[in-house]
């Protein structure tokens, strides 16, 4: 299928598409490697590395290599100085892009124009934006935008299908199909999500979200870094300290993680720290490893069980299959404190590979859905605008009959694509800036609140505050924290429009009607209306995580100047 998947991760990324069996098969460059690191060296002003071999030079040349760059995705601030260059963080993340569509080409022998993207369930609107911004630069045609926890489970509820006898056994039967309900707990390299999801026959649905994207494994590598340089300085005490040497501390940081990789299969390890002159072994253990990095899992448990008690208001009872995915979650420690806390016997799933292999069968579906509707079309039995659920089921047998025929794939395949559905929740409040009822102060009203589902559309009235209101400002705010606050500083402002040109007239108390829409990317739309001067305003959320266009075409001529270096 032509519309990739891409796991565009803050430690890894992963390409994948579905084969002609419809399989999600991964993608691989000229290394063979499935897994890119997601590390990019500026080698020169016109040069770049990509992925492991970038990721290698960090020892050498920590200055420019950027490494993490998804955290800093919706901070339009951030920039990657190389070279006298400043790169945004979807500047970056399109040069991680750009080789996984080389290698993808080198695969395939045609490198794919359209992809589908994954992100944190967590991320807003903002991260959203700048990761199809990413897409662009790459020259991808970013077909959606889709979760990482539901491409996770996607993945597992394909594999699930194949295995449809099996079935029965677990899961709750209700008569009309079988309803699992599936906690994903993805730990990554620098972000966690929790993510509580009901399959059933052919609706994926969210149920709940939770999750913190500065939070994952770079998190326990710098606790160990932290302790190996202790005992290093503990025992040369003449030595300087390697955390103050740029190259020391890259050093530290991979012999840290290699430390971690080890702890999660043998129960203790040596570490050789060789810094200015002096070398020392530092011995390590899986309980002091777990000792030391407690408090970064006790956050991962208690976002657990947040989602948790989210869910069960929204009607889980009892959860019947608990997925690990991200790396990190092989850590022996993951398992055994879901296991304490909540009785889970939690299973690794395809950690590495399950969410772009659940990105491609959405591009898939994306894809045939399309061709569908196309068919239908071209023959006049679907208007322009209409869903493919209004056309007849015969049309639709026949539209895929065809699609099926004419693209080599089974006509089975096609009909489980387009009746698959995903349902999925909004990960963040959001609101427009008010004076509250009494007139007195300014506060958040919000429209669309956490874990509602998505696709939304919902309307509110206020009222003006003078006669003769010439401007109206509409404020778009996002919620910060973990819970709703009416108080403005606790918002994060997206955006600010006008209506304006309002003719005097009007009294104080008309009404602006404010109507907030967001489908399944998670992307907002705000369109605002003076309901009786009949004036409209359509809000695109631009500031923030979006670039000026300036910015936009200064970038993207500085990524027509770099080329890869193998
Ligand atoms: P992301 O989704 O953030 O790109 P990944 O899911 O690829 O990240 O996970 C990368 C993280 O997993 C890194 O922090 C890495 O150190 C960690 N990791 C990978 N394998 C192991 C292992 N065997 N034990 C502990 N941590 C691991
Ligand atoms: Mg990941």
């Amino acid at each position: 299928m032509a519309v990739h998947g891409i796991d565009l991760g803050t430690t890894n990324s992963v390409i994948a598409r579905t084969g002609s069996d419809g399989r999600p098969e991964i993608l691989t460059g000229m290394s063979g490697e499935p897994i890119t690191p997601s590390v990019v060296l500026f080698a020169s002003p016109g040069e770049h590395v990509v992925g492991e071999g970038a990721r290698r030079e960090a020892l050498i040349d920590p200055d420019h290599v950027c490494d993490l760059v998804k955290r800093r995705m919706g901070d339009a601030d951030w920039r990657f100085v190389a070279h006298g260059k400043a790169w945004s963080a979807p500047a970056v993340s399109a040069l991680i892009l750009r080789s996984l569509v080389a290698d993808a080409g080198f695969a395939t022998g045609q490198p794919p124009t359209s992809a589908v993207i994954t992100v944190p369930a967590y991320f807003g609107d903002e991260e959203r934006r700048a990761t199809v911004l990413a897409g662009a630069y790459a020259q991808l045609d970013v077909v959606d935008v889709l979760s990482e926890p539901i491409a996770a489970a996607l993945a597992y509820g394909f594999g699930r299908l194949d295995g449809l006898v099996n079935l029965g056994k677990s899961g709750r039967g209700d008569g009309a199909g079988v309803v699992e309900t599936v906690l994903v707990y993805d730990l990554g390299g620098g972000t966690f999500d929790a993510t509580v999801i009901e399959l059933a026959d052919r609706r994926i649905s969210v149920l709940a979200v939770e999750g913190d994207h500065q939070l994952g494994g770079a998190d326990w590598d710098q606790r160990i870094e932290l302790h190996l340089s202790r005992e290093f300085c503990a025992a040369n005490p003449a030595a300087e300290d390697p955390m103050d040497d740029g190259i020391g501390r890259q050093v530290l940081r991979s012999a840290a993680e290699r430390a971690k990789h080890q702890l999660s299969d043998v129960l203790s390890t040596e570490v050789v720290v060789a810094h200015d002159g002096v070398t020392t072994t530092v011995r390590l253990t899986r309980a002091a490893l777990e000792e030391m990095t407690g408090p970064l899992l006790r956050r991962t448990i208690d976002l657990t069980r947040d989602c948790l008690a989210e869910a069960r208001r929204r009607g889980v009872e009892h959860v019947d299959r608990v997925l690990l995915v991200g790396g990190s979650s092989r850590m022996p420690a993951v398992a055994r404190a879901l296991h304490r806390e909540f009785g889970y016997e939690a299973e690794l799933h395809d950690p590495d590979l399950a969410v772009a292999k659940g990105a491609a069968l959405y591009g898939e579906k994306k894809e045939l859905e399309r061709m569908v509707a196309a068919d239908l079309r071209t023959r006049g039995r679907l208007r322009d605008g209409e869903p493919l659920s209004d056309a007849s089921g015969d049309d639709l047998d026949t539209a895929c009959r065809r699609v099926a025929d004419a693209f080599g794939v089974t006509l089975t395949q096609v009909r489980r694509a387009i009746d698959i559905t995903v349902d999925t929740v909004v990960s963040r409040g959001f609101g427009v800036l008010a004076i509250d009822a009494g007139a007195t102060r300014l506060e958040t009203s919000w429209l669309v609140h956490r874990n509602d589902r998505l696709p939304i559309r919902t309307s509110r009235s206020y009222g003006t505050v003078r006669t003769d209101q010439e401007v109206i400002a509409i404020t778009v705010v996002e919620q910060q924290g973990q819970v709703e606050s009416s108080r403005v500083e606790d918002a994060k402002i997206l955006t600010v429009g006008e209506i304006t040109g309002i003719p005097p007239g009007y009294s104080a108390g008309s009404e602006i009607q404010v109507t907030f829409t967001m489908g399944f990317d998670g992307v907002l739309h705000v369109t605002a209306y003076h309901v009786d001067a009949g004036i409209p305003l359509a809000l695109t959320v631009t500031t923030g995580a979006t670039l000026s266009q300036a910015e936009v075409a200064r970038e993207r001529d500085q990524l027509g100047r770099t080329r890869r270096r193998p």
